[in-house]
């Protein structure tokens, strides 16, 4: 039995310390051992994707949430008496969490539906109306609708599935990026949960709009507990004509999807690990160009877009792109999925238009006395109260829809510092700057943090951080300073108090250059000459 306990920032600041004490105290184990009988073993996991639910964790692959030291030691003995991890689920969450397939205790927690995704949808219209049109009739709907891509860097979709269907090859790909590895987001998870029918929709029309025969919902791991349902979901569009070799649409368009799950990595969200998890091997980003329009999953053309990405897609062919763009913002076009979690009284999905002020978004949420509001996860930006009228779209506030509230008791530098772990653990490896970089900073933000940086330390953070974004080879390293570089703008003042004026001699007076030496001299079997005497 693997337990996997989530200890993101908001699992910790909701209690999963105490928690994994209690699992420590009860199995007589350390996190990251396994009982000498073989039976448990306990592990920790940066985010399974329940952050509106925490403390939450997986055993084997069922989701336990709302876990509270209390509960610990009534789960471990249902474990020791052989039930089996879904016997602790003794309820079951609303919607689709109780399907016979799922039978889940997650919550969907939706808050606020708009008209877009978290709305009426019946199999089948949107891509009966696709198949009335030409591949160029779509994408000239997605451009007219400005539909960006919702993971959060906002390149447009219709230019996307342009450049696919351009590319010289004699096949290409669909993928829907199902991976949602971004502590605090979670918005996707319903969308799987409520509206597969929508997402394998978009697929289906991205697919006929490009023309691909095949399509891969790439689910992360975290969300296996959904994969029978969700294949059972493709068998009833195949057995309606909606999909594989019957289905109905233009002569010779055939499209069928498979789910691939991956297996646990955050740089697999990023598109070409994701490809090459794919393909079978190992998730490392390539370097780019070429991207994947043109040399994708098994080199040949792809397009990769997320689950809302493709929901909305498939909205924007049944009603019109006029019908998308009356929501939202000039450049920020529809609605938004934001994920809101952490302090406050109301967590959950909200389906709200581009454009809404994050204030309001904090308001919906009933947020407790709200210090700290980071929006597009760790590697997205760190707003101060005083910014809360800022709106959440591409031109202002752009995310992938985590939106996390820290109240006033939370330490700003304790959360850079988690966020940092976070990447410090899921860099791939292969570029120094994000491999040895976020591993400084992280150093240097728990110096300060222990009351012994230096006002020198700052501008060495604003060095390291700029040169992190720019030389590092892949989206990971490129904006995992950012809780460091937007804290330091945003919240100075924290970073000030923590640091002393600089001694005259430096840090450097009280530190020993032989003492520090003699590991390394025991490694090398040789001495080392101290210059500086
Ligand atoms: Fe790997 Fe980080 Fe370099 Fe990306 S930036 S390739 S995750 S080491």
């Amino acid at each position: 039995v693997v337990i996997r306990l989530c200890d993101d920032i908001i699992h910790v600041f909701k209690g999963m310390l105490e928690i994994i004490e209690a699992f420590k105290s009860e199995l007589g184990v350390g996190l990251g051992e396994d009982t000498p009988d073989g039976v448990f073993s306990l592990r920790r996991v940066p985010h399974i994707g329940m952050s509106d639910q925490a403390p939450a964790a997986l055993i084997n692959d069922i989701v336990v949430t709302n876990l509270t030291p209390e509960k610990v030691p009534v789960i471990v003995d249902r474990l020791r008496a052989n039930q089996g991890a879904a016997a602790l689920v003794k309820s079951y969450g609303d919607g689709n969490n109780a399907h016979p397939l799922v039978r889940a205790m997650v919550n969907n927690n939706i808050r606020a539906r708009g008209e877009v995704l978290l709305s009426e949808f019946s199999g089948g219209s949107a891509l009966a109306k696709a198949m009335a049109k030409s591949p160029r009739q779509i994408i000239a709907i997605l451009n007219d609708a400005q539909l960006r891509g919702r993971g959060g860097a906002g390149f447009p979709a219709g230019m996307k599935w342009e450049f696919t269907r351009r590319a010289q090859a004699d096949r290409r790909y669909v993928i829907c990026n199902g991976d949602e590895g971004e502590p605090g987001s979670f918005k996707d998870r319903v969308l799987l949960t409520e509206y597969p029918q929508l997402m394998f929709e978009g697929m289906t029309i991205a697919g006929y709009a490009v023309g691909a025969t095949k399509g891969i919902l790439y689910l992360r791991h975290e969300y296996a507990y959904l994969l029978r349902y969700l294949q059972s979901i493709l068998d009833e569009r195949r057995r309606c004509g909606l999909l594989g070799v019957g289905l109905r649409g233009p002569k010779g368009f055939t499209f069928d999807i498979r789910i691939q799950l991956g297996a646990g990595a955050y740089i697999c969200g990023e598109e070409t690990s994701l490809i090459a998890s794919c393909e079978g091997k190992r998730g490392d980003p390539k370097t780019r160009p070429p991207f994947p329009t043109k040399v994708g999953y098994r080199n040949k053309p792809t397009i990769v877009n997320n689950v809302e990405t493709m929901c909305c897609a498939a909205k924007i062919v049944l009603n019109g792109p006029d019908w998308f763009k009356a929501r939202g913002t000039p450049d920020s076009t529809g609605t938004k999925l934001l994920s809101v979690s952490g302090d406050c009284d109301a967590p959950g999905v909200y389906e709200l238009p581009f454009g809404v002020p994050l204030g309001t978004v904090l308001e919906r949420a009933r947020a407790r006395n709200p210090y700290i509001v980071q929006v597009g996860g760790p590697s997205g930006t760190m707003v101060p109260r005083n910014d809360f009228h800022r709106r959440i779209g591409f031109e202002d506030l752009p995310t992938g829809g985590a939106v996390t509230v820290f109240n006033r008791r939370r330490d700003p530098l304790e959360i850079v510092g988690a966020y940092l772990a976070f990447f410090i653990e899921e860099s791939c490896g292969y570029c120094t700057p994000c491999r040895v970089g976020n591993v400084l900073l992280r150093d240097r933000i728990e110096l300060i943090a222990g009351g012994k940086g230096e006002m020198a330390d700052l501008e060495y953070l604003e060095d390291l951080g700029r040169m992190v974004k720019f030389a590092s080879r892949c989206g990971l390293g490129q904006t995992s300073p950012n809780p460091v570089l937007t804290s330091l703008s945003s919240f100075r003042n924290v970073y000030e108090q923590r640091c002393s004026p600089a001694h005259p001699a430096g840090r450097r007076r009280s530190f020993n250059l032989s003492e520090n030496l003699t590991e390394a001299e025991a490694v090398s079997g040789r001495e080392s000459e101290d210059l500086t005497q």
